[in-house]
């Protein structure tokens, strides 16, 4: 059954699925009477074509965007020994949280969180290579973890039982603190405006330090004292200075930090809601499991270092619903699962074979610089309900029209989506490359590569 809704009536999920991001779950499997949630599972979002362009696009950006800052790049898998989650403390605290199996007579769990294998992956480097390992030392992964979340609040992308975080660890010294938190969350703005064209300003985002209390620790809060009054220290000395540079303002909230380190959670208005993003969390309690005070301390000889989580979207899932959602559809160009749509409008003359030859042509060249197009030929009385549909379902960022007019004067007219509304300009047939050039300069600007992956999506129109 075909069900119509209109755009304000849609939720992310009818977006990633009109997008062909998404299968939808509640969508039944043609011929086996079933619908996909059932083999998926609660709360496994399967993606589907487009999403599979989207999440290597942003994969792409993000791994050379943390490589340009001086992160190294891991890749973890999803399975471990539970004895690993047993070294972190997850299986005593987490254990209701995780998927854990046994095979062979040995327990395995698939991760829940990526800090264990990157510490792991920290301490085989300083084992090896001693005080060679320079400090702050930062390792980022995209990494795909699964969470045994309740199945009521189980819902679409914001709250999935399998998401990929924009994960990074960072093992600092207390010298360098307040310097790393202050370098993450330029990183953070720099991210949400330039590949994601989030409006950055002090009305949009605020800042909430969570901290002990402080006749708590030892108990509530593990650690000493010391360890906890530095640590927010830190946070504090790095949000009064976002604050002087940015005037992006913060609360503190005493009593709300985990219980195993202080942290600081970026708050972002998006669309009409405000949603939690970006986080950067010490952990006083994986620096002893993993026994990174004593090696340091052995190794370097007496430095005091603290190891940071952070994350700057949080999951890759989640940060797509609430995109989707806020804007309606709309993705920006680079990441977009259809980026052209080329239309061959004929006239019902002698000029229909020269229009589709070109409009083609252009659509095969799209395609071969690297980038997601597809073609349709319709006319000049049907193209405006042809564009309807289209921009009612896969929302290309870009589409272009070829008719008569246009091969005439030997170019193409490009109506391209931006801030809101769609702008048209003529090109020359020659200077294909150079619009596709102008709408990555940003991306290009920030995270050193463009992500062209090329496809030929033209049976999605
Ligand atoms: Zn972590």
């Amino acid at each position: 059954m075909l069900v119509f809704k209109l755009d304000q009536e849609k939720d992310h999920m009818d977006y990633a699925y009109d997008m062909d991001i998404i299968v939808r779950p509640e969508a039944e499997v043609p011929g086996l009477n079933r619908e996909f949630g059932y083999y998926m599972g609660i709360g496994i979002p399967l993606f589907s074509i487009g999403g599979g362009y989207l999440r290597s696009s942003i994969y792409q950006i993000l791994v050379n965007f943390h490589a340009r800052r001086g992160y190294y790049i891991a890749e973890t898998p999803i399975i471990s020994s539970s004895s690993l989650f047993e070294l972190s403390g997850h299986l005593g605290f987490y254990k209701q949280n995780m998927y854990l199996f046994q095979v062979e007579n040995r327990g395995y769990a698939i991760k829940p969180m990526n800090c264990p294998f990157h510490l792991m992956i920290f301490l085989n480097e300083l084992g090896k290579y001693r005080g060679r390992l320079p400090l702050p030392f930062k390792i980022f992964e995209l990494g795909r973890v699964h969470r045994l979340e309740p199945s009521g609040s189980v819902y679409g992308l914001l709250r999935a039982r399998s998401f990929t975080q924009d994960d990074a660890h960072i093992i600092t010294p207390g010298e360098n603190a307040v310097d790393v938190v202050k370098e993450v969350f330029d990183e953070m703005l720099t991210l949400y405006s330039k590949v994601f064209g989030l409006e950055v300003s002090s009305g949009s985002v605020r800042l909430r330090l969570s901290f002990s209390e402080r006749d708590k620790i030892g108990e509530e809060f593990m650690g000493d004292n010391k360890e906890w009054e530095r640590a927010e220290g830190f946070l504090e000395r790095a949000a009064n200075e976002i604050k002087e540079k940015y005037g992006i303002a913060y609360t503190k909230a005493v009593g709300e930090a985990a219980f195993y380190g202080p942290k600081i959670d970026v708050l972002m208005k998006i669309g009409e809601k405000e949603w939690q993003l970006g986080t950067i969390q010490f952990d006083f309690n994986l620096a002893r499991k993993f026994k990174i005070y004593d090696l340091i301390r052995e190794v370097f000889g007496g430095i005091d270092v603290y190891i940071i989580h952070r994350a700057l979207l949080g999951s890759i899932e989640r940060f797509l619903g609430v995109y989707l959602e806020s804007f309606r559809g709309r993705l920006p160009f680079t990441i977009a699962p259809l980026q052209f749509a080329v239309l061959a409008i004929k006239a019902g003359d002698e000029s229909d074979k020269k229009v589709e030859e070109v409009a083609k042509h252009l659509h095969e060249e799209l395609i071969n610089l690297g980038f997601r197009s597809a073609y349709r030929e319709t006319s000049r009385t049907s193209i405006s309900g042809d564009v309807r549909l289209i921009e009612s379902r896969v929302k290309p960022p870009v589409i272009i029209y070829v008719g008569k007019r246009e091969i005439e004067k030997g170019k193409f007219t490009a109506s391209i989506y931006k801030g809101g509304r769609r702008v048209q300009k003529l090109y020359d047939l020659k200077d294909v490359e150079a619009l596709p050039e102008e709408l990555e300069k940003e991306i290009l600007e920030v995270s050193g590569a463009m992500p062209r992956i090329p496809g030929d999506l033209s049976y999605l129109i």
